[in-house]
């Protein structure tokens, strides 16, 4: 049986991991990007959300899923290695009608099965954060909380699924989902034509647009929800040791405060509901990024100076209707199924929806599964000279002595790194670019954001593949431009649409 997966997102290649324990399924991802996790899968705040913020009265799904993501994603980073760390969080209270709101999560808990959460005052609630606000009155404590690499997670995912048969195709994009006489036959995309006996749509933001058409939740809409975020140097003295965050309201959880599985203060999101059409508008505004100095600023004792943000970004939140995620295999057409609106907390529930769609897969077109045994769970992450001792590093550089080059020194990363993380992204069909290396082993994701190593990584890159140093990608643009293109090329007629 032939199935496509549209969108390598966290929800698309752990539906391609989780189907991939099956015999005789043919399993194909397709991602419009040129890589892996590049939606909102990679602009996240990065929780694993214990589950005790979700309504069961409301959205019973979304609490059992998130719930059970939480439990399993404490497999999946082992197994996968991926980088990740369970610090529990505190609901930050300053007031009593604060209080009273956040104690509604302690109920909430229960109704979920969410254990440990309980409020925290004084003297305890500062042992246990030592960075939060003196005017802190009290927090809700729910520690079965984690903080995950998102971007390193989906990557995770994606070669192991690749490891276990699935194909990935990537600067795939689906046009349209072909129907004939009321059944799926396949995908229309840009590089021809996808065949499918079952169609996931997984395609996040875009997710409602795929359902139209096939022709399905012709009224569904996805609307963009932005949310802005400052990222402070590694070396701000500032690192809460737990997850902090004011009191949700009815369009966010709060504003966050936490330390990142790579070290760094995260401050964010904000919520903003964009038009429909600002599908792709990832910018970041002085009036947001001011609004979240405020908010961390009440959860924080001090908050790092302004000159320590390395970075300021967004992700858009694929908001549905009434903030239902819209889960649902079809018989007409028959063989496509809406994996489709998955807002917060997706990330976190992303394992647990992969279980319950390919229950859902089988029950509904009725398919045995039987598990394969010989599918492989592990992968193992890429090796690092950071952090290792110095006796260690020695004797990596002896048998390689490409790890002694470093090319970005912020983050201690070697060519010989570079060059494997090239190996990986080859090994599962993904074109290597600058934003492909920085994900995988942090080259230009330290203070100098890149300034300094980008071109040298660059040019390892042009070396590795053979791709001219001009039309090395960053993302899905060529690094260089205007003038550096012209002089890298040696070709006036380069500057041409520049
Ligand atoms: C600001 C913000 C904060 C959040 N914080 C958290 C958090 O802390 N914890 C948590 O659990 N969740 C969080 N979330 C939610 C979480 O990030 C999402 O639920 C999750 O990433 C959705 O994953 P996805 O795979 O559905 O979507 P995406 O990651 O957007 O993946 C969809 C993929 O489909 C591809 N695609 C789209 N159209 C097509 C097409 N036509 N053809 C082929 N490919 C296509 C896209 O390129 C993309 O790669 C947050 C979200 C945002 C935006």
């Amino acid at each position: 049986m032939k199935i496509v997966v549209i969108g390598a997102g966290i929800v698309g290649v752990s539906i391609a991991r989780v189907l991939s324990m099956y015999d005789g399924l043919d399993v194909t991802v397709i991602e419009k990007q040129a890589d892996v996790g590049w939606g909102a899968s990679k602009a996240n705040t990065s929780i694993i959300h214990p589950g005790h913020e979700e309504n069961p009265r409301e959205h019973p799904l979304r609490s059992k899923l998130c719930v059970e993501g939480n439990r399993m994603w404490r497999t999946w980073v082992k197994e996968l290695d991926i980088p990740a760390r369970w610090p529990g969080e505190l609901m930050v209270f300053t007031s009593s009608e604060e209080e009273r709101e956040a104690r509604r999560y302690v109920e909430l808990a229960k109704l979920n099965g969410v254990t440990g959460v309980r409020v925290v005052y004084d003297r305890e609630l500062r042992n246990l954060e030592p960075w939060v606000n003196p005017a802190a009155t009290g927090a809700v404590y729910a520690p079965t909380a984690g903080t995950i690499s998102p971007f390193e997670a989906v990557i995770a995912i994606a070669e192991n699924a690749v490891e276990n048969g699935v194909k990935l195709l990537t600067e795939t994009e689906a046009r349209r989902i072909i129907v004939k006489g009321g059944v799926v036959e396949g995908v229309e995309t840009n590089r021809g034509f996808v065949e499918a006996d079952v169609v996931v749509n997984a395609a996040g933001i875009h997710a409602d647009e795929v359902s139209h058409s096939a022709g399905v939740e012709e009224e569904f809409r996805i609307r963009p929800r932005k949310g802005e975020y400052l990222i402070y140097d590694e070396d701000a003295s500032v690192k809460p040791a737990r997850i902090l965050h004011t009191v949700p309201t009815p369009l966010t959880k709060g504003v966050y405060a936490l330390t990142t599985v790579h070290g760094n203060l995260l401050v964010g999101p904000t919520a903003e509901d964009l038009p429909y059409e600002a599908k792709e508008d990832v910018s970041t505004t002085d009036k947001g990024l001011k609004l979240l100095s405020r908010e961390a600023s009440k959860l924080l004792k001090e908050l790092p100076p302004k000159s320590k943000v390395v970075r300021t970004f967004a992700g858009l939140r694929p908001e549905p209707p009434k903030g239902q995620w819209l889960i649902r295999a079809y018989t007409d057409p028959w063989g496509f199924l809406n994996v489709a609106g998955i807002r917060s907390p997706g990330f976190t529930a992303a394992p647990a929806i992969a279980s319950y769609v390919v229950q859902l897969i089988a029950e509904t077109y009725d398919i045995q599964l039987r598990r394969r045994e010989k599918w492989n769970p592990y992968r193992v992450g890429p090796t690092r000279v950071n952090g290792v001792g110095l006796d260690a590093v020695d004797s990596i550089i002896r048998k390689n002595p490409d790890y002694g080059e470093i090319l970005c020194y912020c983050r201690m990363v070697s060519k010989a790194e570079v060059l494997e993380a090239v190996e990986r992204m080859k090994t599962i069909g993904v074109k290597p670019t600058l934003d492909g290396v920085k994900f995988r082993v942090y080259a230009g994701l330290g203070k100098c954001q890149g300034s300094f190593c980008r071109w040298r990584v660059a040019a390892v890159l042009s070396q590795a593949t053979g791709v001219p140093l001009y039309k090395v990608a960053v993302g899905a643009e060529p690094y260089a431009f205007g003038d550096v293109k012209v002089l890298l090329k040696g070709d006036p007629s380069a500057s041409e649409g520049v």
